[in-house]
């Protein structure tokens, strides 16, 4: 299988990390999130969890060099591509992402950006609450599990809210994707590497306009 490499980006609450996992089962890539990856490093209790917990519930950005190495670690052990979900989200990343890609002889094949209005994202992320075994996510109201409090996919109960889902952090969080993270746009735009998604819609919906996307990317790629 050739080389896939997939930038997902958008707002805190688009939708990403449920698409992310419609999209590995459809194309077979694995999906890397910083986000999850830092979540990790938390849950262990690792110096690096400790470092970036403020941070985290904060909402605000940990610095780019943690983040560069975790993706620069796992991208090298999948050779089939990945989609990168939640990285690059400063332009300082788009360069040391471009840097190592360049130097593995890989390259983005293309980026989709997931779009929601400021103020569906800060309601999406207050009725959001996961699983705490297998990752699964859920609404409140969009997607609640079959039972009140109970993951449809492994049975663990309670769910959870994650700790930078609260109000406040999530204002700093969107506020970070306007000032930081939206300009990766401008990055990848002359390249014609750009896709924008309207991420309204259920999630069959939005997944159907991302995987056409995808497909589109695909063909300009070949
Ligand atoms: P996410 O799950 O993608 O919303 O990420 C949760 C939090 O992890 C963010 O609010 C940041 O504090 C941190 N984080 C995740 N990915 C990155 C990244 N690429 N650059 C900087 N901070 C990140």
């Amino acid at each position: 299988m050739s080389d896939r490499i997939l930038i997902l980006t958008g707002p805190p609450g688009a939708g990403k990390g449920t698409q992310a996992k419609r999209l590995v089962e459809t194309y077979g890539i694995p999906q890397l999130s910083t986000g999850d990856m830092l979540r990790a490093a938390r849950s262990s209790g690792s110096e690096l969890g400790e470092r970036v917990a403020g941070i985290m519930d904060r909402g605000e950005l940990v610095s780019d060099d943690i983040v560069v190495a975790l993706i620069e670690e796992q991208l090298s052990q999948h050779p089939a591509g990945a989609i990168l979900d939640g990285f690059p989200r400063t332009v300082g990343q788009v360069e040391a992402l471009e840097a190592m890609l360049g130097k593995a002889g890989r390259r983005v094949q293309g980026v989709v950006a997931i779009e929601v209005p400021d103020e569906t994202v800060v309601e999406r992320i207050a009725g959001r609450r996961s699983c705490p075994n297998c990752g699964a996510i859920y609404h409140l109201v969009n997607k609640p599990p079959a039972e009140a409090d109970v993951c449809d996919v492994c049975g663990t109960s309670p769910l959870k809210q994650r700790g930078d889902d609260t109000a406040e952090a999530a204002k700093t969080r969107v506020a970070a994707y306007h000032r930081d993270t939206a300009p990766i746009l401008t990055h990848y735009e002359p390249q014609g590497l750009v896709r924008r998604v309207d991420g309204i819609g259920t999630v069959d919906e939005v997944f159907g306009r991302l995987s056409s996307a995808i497909d589109e990317l695909e063909k300009a790629a070949a």
